[in-house]
């Protein structure tokens, strides 16, 4: 039977965790280093469209994931002097730079979506980079698209759920199957699931105060809108676990 929360194995050849060695960011970890928690003054998770990318539901699924509203802000093109001629490629660093000065003094986090390809310095091409101190990220679609909608989709919801974590000050997962684990290719991020595990959940509960039913329950609203049956159910799952088990503080 696979379980819903799994530990990861040993690292295969040439996957993230064979190249980066992290250290796991443990909960007293990440209240003790948060550099961005949601406050009354600073509680939006804004989306910024950088060209035209295609969002399809990924507000509305930023609003379910995290628990906080989202904007979606007018698009507006890419930044020029990101752009690299030789490469056609953007700066990812740059963008960020230039992003950092359009955060909202009311955003918890920014998050730019951008349909044309990322690099940074010493990498080929990045799907995306968030900043754990400055509120703000950046991700692009560029790399995502396949004729599979629905794959497509999945990836980007993933792309942007990964980097928001980065932005909530959520280092990569390195201990179980998650949403926040590393990935050095196309293959290896689409082998990884879109729910977060149990020690960066709590992250997200003590960042934002989400309430975790009322998370998994929009969850499984979503999940079950997109027709996505297996996601949907595992969310209903959690859900069921919670009322068996009994909620923290009760009895
Ligand atoms: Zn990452
Ligand atoms: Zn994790």
């Amino acid at each position: 039977m696979v379980k819903d929360f799994e530990r990861l194995a040993p690292p295969r050849r040439g996957e993230w965790r064979s190249l980066f060695h992290e250290k796991e960011q443990t909960f007293d970890d990440y209240v003790a280093r948060c550099a961005n928690r949601r406050s009354d003054a600073r509680s939006l998770l804004v989306l910024q469209p950088l060209g035209s990318p295609e969002l399809g539901r990924m507000a509305d699924y930023a609003e379910a994931f995290f628990g906080l509203t989202v904007r979606v802000l007018p698009a507006r093109p890419l930044f020029d002097p990101a752009h690299v001629p030789t490469r056609d490629q953007y700066n990812s660093s740059m963008v960020l730079d230039e992003l950092a000065a359009l955060v909202p003094s009311d955003a918890l986090a920014l998050l730019g979506i951008a349909d044309r390809d990322l690099f940074a310095r010493g990498k080929p091409y990045v799907f995306g980079e968030g900043s754990l101190e400055r509120r703000v990220g950046v991700c692009s679609l560029a790399r995502l698209s396949t004729s599979d909608r629905p794959l497509a989709e999945r990836r980007a919801l993933k792309l942007m759920t990964h980097e928001i974590g980065h932005i909530l000050s959520i280092a990569h997962c390195v201990t179980h199957r998650c949403v926040m684990q590393g990935s050095n290719t196309l293959v290896e991020s689409d082998g990884h699931p879109l729910y977060l595990c149990p020690a960066d959940l709590r992250k997200l509960e003590w960042n934002t105060g989400v309430d975790r039913d009322a998370r998994y329950r929009r969850l499984e609203a979503f999940y079950g809108r997109a027709g996505w049956t297996v996601d949907a159910a595992w969310a209903a799952r959690q859900l069921k676990k919670r009322s068996v088990l009994g909620r923290p503080g009760e009895g």
